[in-house]
């Protein structure tokens, strides 16, 4: 029998990774996530094209940080580094956490201060990183980490970090793999744009044409024979109050359910335009309660239980569809960035209410059946 264990996206993808081939790949697996293509919800809004979602949220520690992670770690341990520290909304240090601990690392995680989910508090404690709640916001960290990483030997993994944009760029490769093409339109959770940057990188590289952006984050390794002559339109949607991009400079202070995106000065800034300029796409935004409101959706009437900010991708895209600025008949990916399990707290905010209290008795749970059928 042929022995075919996954053993993650290093391994998968070594000879397009700029990886020493004596670097020990630290994984846990990542990479391979379903492209699940929706059927319910395209016939709910009159939409003839496919629309599939990248479930990254099924990444080991439960978001697409996992790719950057791998990469970044086994760089920075191949370097020698004995710590890597990062900035946080919170999945960023959950997997920071996870490949520290695998590579025998000690992470430092600067958080903001509360707004962060509690299950990805709970990953960075539970893997034993070096937590610190600063009192400030993302923005305030990313500073932070940026002058400490000048004097203190420690290696920054946040998206600032080339490799992690390199690990991330294999979401493209699977999407090119598992269609046998690049779709039309890829929509993307917009932070500090570092994974809207990757994703492009990667399709320029499936595509074997260059980007100035991947000249800036490390050279392209063009396949020899190139699996996709096109690449997507990229679409990246931000938080209306959190939506740096829209407003044409940095936000002071950031506000958003959707706290993975809880981000007003994007480090990617520059890349983030050079490619929306490239691959003729657009920024747009949505408010809270349209982010909310898909998440529920998406839930409801596919299966599929993503994070807040993961429902932006899916939300501005039906937007898009519905005024047609997405056209009929088109192939839409939407990255579905994180698990909605990290942050139950959003989606039980109502309380109880979705539970029926009944007697332990059969009439009872019998009459209650009865009146949902
Ligand atoms: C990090 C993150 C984002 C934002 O990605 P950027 O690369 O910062 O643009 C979106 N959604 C989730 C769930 C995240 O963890």
């Amino acid at each position: 029998m042929e022995v075919t264990r996954y053993t993650g996206l290093i391994e998968h993808y070594r000879n397009r990774l700029p990886l020493a081939a004596d670097a020990r790949a630290i994984s846990l697996g990542e990479g391979r996530t379903p492209l699940i293509k929706l059927e319910n919800l395209p016939r709910q809004v009159g939409f003839e094209g496919e629309l599939y979602v990248k479930f990254e949220g099924l990444n080991p520690t439960g978001s697409f940080k996992d790719r950057g992670m791998t990469v970044a770690v086994t760089q920075a341990v191949h370097e020698g580094a004995k710590a890597i520290i990062c900035a946080s909304t919170g999945n960023t240090s959950a997997a920071a956490a996870a490949y520290a601990v695998r590579a025998g690392v000690t992470a430092f995680v600067l958080i903001p201060d509360g707004k962060i989910a509690l299950g990805k508090l709970a990953q960075a404690v539970v893997h034993g990183a070096v937590v610190l709640q600063i009192q400030g916001n993302f923005d305030d960290g990313m500073r932070l980490v940026k002058e400490i990483g000048e004097t203190t030997p420690v290696a920054i993994v946040n998206s600032i970090n080339p490799y992690r944009l390199q690990g991330q760029k294999t979401a493209s490769f699977e999407i090119v793999e598992a269609l046998g093409r690049a779709p039309d339109f890829h929509c993307l959770p917009v932070g500090n744009a570092g994974n809207i940057s990757a994703h492009w990188i990667g399709y320029s590289e499936m595509a074997g044409i260059a980007t100035s952006i991947s000249a800036y984050h490390g050279d392209g390794r063009f396949l020899d024979q190139p699996l996709t002559g096109k690449r997507p339109r990229m679409v990246g949607y931000q938080a209306a109050g959190s939506a740096p991009f829209m407003r044409g400079g940095p936000v002071r202070n950031p506000e958003t359910v959707a706290t993975a995106i809880r981000i007003g000065d994007p480090q990617s800034w520059q890349l983030a335009w050079a490619l929306q300029k490239e691959s003729d796409g657009w920024f747009d935004e949505c408010t809270d309660d349209e982010i909310l409101a898909t998440q529920k959706l998406l839930a409801g009437s596919e299966g599929v239980f993503c994070e807040p900010a993961s429902a932006a991708s899916l939300c501005g895209a039906l937007r898009d569809i519905k005024s047609g600025k997405i056209a009929q008949g088109s192939t839409v990916v939407c990255t579905l960035t994180g698990n909605g399990l990290k942050d139950p707290d959003i989606v039980m905010r109502d309380g109880l209410k979705g539970l029926i209290q009944v007697p332990a008795e059969r009439a009872a749970v019998e009459k209650a059946l009865l009146a949902h059928l």
